[in-house]
């Protein structure tokens, strides 16, 4: 018994490392045909803003295909105007990426409607919509390749002028000068000699040098200090007023300074407003910001 027990071990690691593996396959294609998505473009300067950053999410359902078939997202509805910046917090597994790859149009949604601009973005020519759409991925995605190249990835027209901005806004210039050839420095398949803030500053860097209508940038701030956060965040505002930006987060102090905040538990809409609206109306909201400010400084005191 204890032999096939075993053996039933062997097999159901096995095939966890397999789904594993196919899963970060699926993920990494996926990404990697955003960014081909971009190297259509072959005019110089950024693509025209066709779409301007309104965005609703009407009744919106989905399930992944071939998943559990549970939906991952239910019944969920927000709008935001162009030009406002949105975040998206909740506890992990509550659809957050999800909600990111389905404005991409990544996955159709099963019921109900996504509006940019008040157009369904079914109707929207996939690869102008990705066009329009600035996306930094949860997981850096870095090549072999110059500082440089990596951050006007899939833009070969574009000036070092908007490079070395963007490089700034995303707090990145400082520790890319220390490098010894600077911004020709050539960096070790997805970015092995970074620390994973530097990454994330560069995958930023990179979102904003596209110059998009839309900017979403899923979690890439997690790795770094409070102070580099926060200017990240400042830069972001001081950009062009009509971009509309997503910034999916697990911390309350990105998500205080939002203009408008959705919370979401378990793929449901459970709060969507102001910080100190949802302090007051939100559960799930306090709770976070329960454990990050309020109980966490108590825990401190003690
Ligand atoms: P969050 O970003 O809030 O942590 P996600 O959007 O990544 O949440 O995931 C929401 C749910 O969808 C989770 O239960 C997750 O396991 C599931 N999920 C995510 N990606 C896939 C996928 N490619 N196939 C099937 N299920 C997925």
């Amino acid at each position: 018994i204890n032999y096939m027990t075993q053996i039933l071990t062997s097999l159901i690691m096995i095939t966890n490392i397999f789904n594993t593996f196919i899963r970060t396959k699926a993920s990494t294609e996926r990404i990697e045909e955003i960014l081909a998505g971009e190297e259509d473009f072959t005019g110089a300067g950024s693509p025209k803003p066709v779409i301007t950053g309104e965005l609703e999410f009407d009744n919106v359902t989905f399930a992944y295909p071939g998943g559990s078939g549970l939906p991952v997202l239910k019944e969920l509805s927000f709008k935001i105007n162009a030009g406002e910046t949105l975040a998206v917090i909740g506890p992990t597994g509550a659809g957050k990426s999800t909600l990111a790859w389905l404005c991409l149009h990544f996955y159709d949604v099963n019921e109900g409607a996504i509006y940019i601009n008040g157009n369904n973005i079914k109707s929207i020519d996939t690869s102008v919509l990705r066009k329009n759409i600035a996306f930094a991925p949860q997981k850096s995605m870095l090549f072999t390749g110059s500082v440089f190249d990596n951050i006007a990835w899939g833009e070969s027209a574009m000036e070092a002028e908007q490079v070395i901005r963007a490089a700034q806004n995303a707090q990145a210039q400082e520790f890319i000068e220390k490098m010894p050839d600077k911004f020709d420095s050539v960096l070790g398949q997805n970015g092995v000699n970074l620390s994973g803030g530097q990454k994330q500053r560069l995958s930023i860097a990179r979102a904003l040098a596209k110059q998009a209508p839309v900017l979403i940038l899923d979690d890439c701030t997690s790795a770094l200090d409070a102070i580099t956060e926060a200017r990240v965040r400042k830069a972001l505002k001081s950009l062009d007023t009509d971009r509309t930006v997503i910034m999916i987060t697990q911390r309350i102090g990105t998500a205080m300074s939002a203009d408008k905040i959705l919370v979401l538990d378990n793929g449901v809409n459970v709060g969507f407003g102001e910080h100190t609206d949802l302090l007051n109306n939100c559960s799930t909201y306090r709770e976070i910001y329960d454990s990050q400010i309020g109980g966490g400084l108590i825990t401190h005191v003690k």
